[in-house]
């Protein structure tokens, strides 16, 4: 097989790391990829324009690509299956229609709805609404979140503290398009309490497998704290999670979302990604993304079974039969841990000379934000540098190696969280 992966971050490092591993791998192109991606095995970072989706299928009938990954969710709903499956080519990722669900949050709210899929009470509102958006938000007799429907990067949320910031929030979106088009229709919803998890899980339309949850740490500082930022860090398995959670979770929420995609006659391919709040009604959907997390792919490629071929797993998505591939975690933890430069989420300089040392067994360290130089010295070339990976037969152990894999990297400025997996060990406790 050879792959073609889009994208440029931690994620694409990790997916690239774990597809050369496969026997029936020989070449995998990386579109734009980092100076990590470079240094993998069969693999090679190619410069095409990633937007240019003629000019991306014309590199991979050249190349003779067999399988498309995109890593990002831009692509995906801006339409890059159906130009690579008109060209013949196996794309591990939903269609355009199927991509709806992490493209336009009234989407996945109305289809949650219609098919009644446990999710936080909500109404929809496009820009002209603006006054009814404003007395339906003041008559809420409950907390509201305020969510700009389209792609916003992970900024379109806001969770106002009173009235008057709701108010204020609202007339960011739907009057001073603070988040361009994205906020061209607003979600109002029910604020929903509880432990958030990330559950990722593969379809090819029918058969639908989860992958261990996950915790990510959005926000820079420790304790929760500070400036949302892309993800500081996700471990995983999550003791939240119990066995009887997961099948609560499969039955109500998964299960009835793959059915009911393919039922509407979008059927759901790749990588989903549901954001859940374990609240004390029972798990609630809090959204949908069509795509490999980042990085809570970083921590459960390493926590997957070194025999399973994700090479195969993934193509047995685009083939319409998961059901016959077998699929296994290692038991114990993986935890990453990001990197980044001072100063992110905000602005954080570039071009600062990164040393990797010595990293503990099963460490390893999944680039984003770095580059090679001609003279290969590596340098920092992004907010979220880089992210220490590691896997431990328990949460301790894992912890343990991944801190020792962060202090043999240095660079200007290194940022990062020491209480990753802090909600895990506190529930440990007690
Ligand atoms: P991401 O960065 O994960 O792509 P997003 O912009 O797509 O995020 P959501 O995942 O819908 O947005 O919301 C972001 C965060 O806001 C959630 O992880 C959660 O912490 C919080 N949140 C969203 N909806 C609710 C809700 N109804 N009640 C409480 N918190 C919420």
């Amino acid at each position: 097989l050879t792959v073609l992966l889009l994208g440029a971050g931690g994620r694409e490092h990790a997916l690239a790391w774990k597809l050369s591993q496969s026997s029936r791998v020989q070449a995998i192109y990386v579109c734009p990829g980092n100076g990590g991606t470079s240094t993998v095995p069969k693999t090679t970072n190619i410069s095409v324009n990633a937007s240019d989706f003629p000019a991306l299928v014309k590199f991979a009938l050249e190349n003779k690509v067999d399988l498309l990954i995109p890593g990002p969710e831009q692509p995906l709903v801006d339409g890059v299956e159906a130009f690579f499956r008109k060209a013949g080519i196996l794309v591990f990722g939903p269609t355009q229609a199927a991509a709806q669900l992490e493209g336009s949050k009234a989407f996945s709210k109305n289809f949650m709805a219609r098919h009644s899929i446990p999710t936080a009470a909500f109404k929809v509102f496009t820009a002209p609404e603006f006054e009814q958006a404003l007395s339906y938000v003041k008559s809420c007799g409950h907390d509201v979140v305020l969510k700009a429907s389209g792609l916003a990067g992970g900024k379109g949320v806001l969770i106002p503290q009173s009235i008057e910031e709701a108010i204020q929030g609202l007339r960011e979106i739907m009057v001073d398009n603070a988040f361009g088009d994205a906020g061209s229709e607003v979600v109002v919803e029910e604020l929903l309490t509880g432990p958030e998890i990330s559950v990722l899980a593969l379809s090819d339309g029918y058969t639908i497998i989860p992958l261990p949850a996950a915790q990510d740490h959005k926000r820079i500082g420790e304790g929760d704290t500070g400036l949302n930022t892309g993800g500081m860090g996700a471990y995983a398995p999550a003791p939240v999670a119990t066995p009887e959670i997961m099948e609560q979770i499969m039955n109500e929420s998964l299960r009835p979302t793959i059915n009911a995609m393919r039922r509407d006659g979008t059927p759901f391919v790749g990588l989903l990604f549901t954001g859940f709040m374990l609240t004390p009604q029972g798990p609630k959907v809090l959204e949908y993304n069509v795509r490999f997390g980042d990085p809570e792919t970083q921590a459960l490629l390493m926590l997957l079974s070194p025999e399973v071929d994700l090479a195969t797993v993934l193509q047995a998505c685009t083939e319409r039969c998961l059901d016959s591939v077998d699929i296994s975690f290692r038991p114990g933890s993986a935890v990453s841990v990001v990197l980044a430069a001072s100063g992110y989420p905000g602005t954080y300089p570039k071009g600062d000379s990164i040393t990797i040392g010595t990293l503990p067994e099963d460490g390893i360290v999944f680039h984003a934000g770095t580059t090679t130089t001609t003279d290969s010295r590596l340098l920092t070339a992004g907010g979220r540098v880089l992210a220490v990976t590691a896997y431990g037969p328990t949460l301790e152990d894992a912890l343990q190696k991944v801190y020792a894999g962060v202090d043999a990297v240095s660079f200007e400025g290194k940022t990062y969280r020491r209480d990753i997996a802090h909600r895990a060990l506190a529930a440990a406790k007690s």
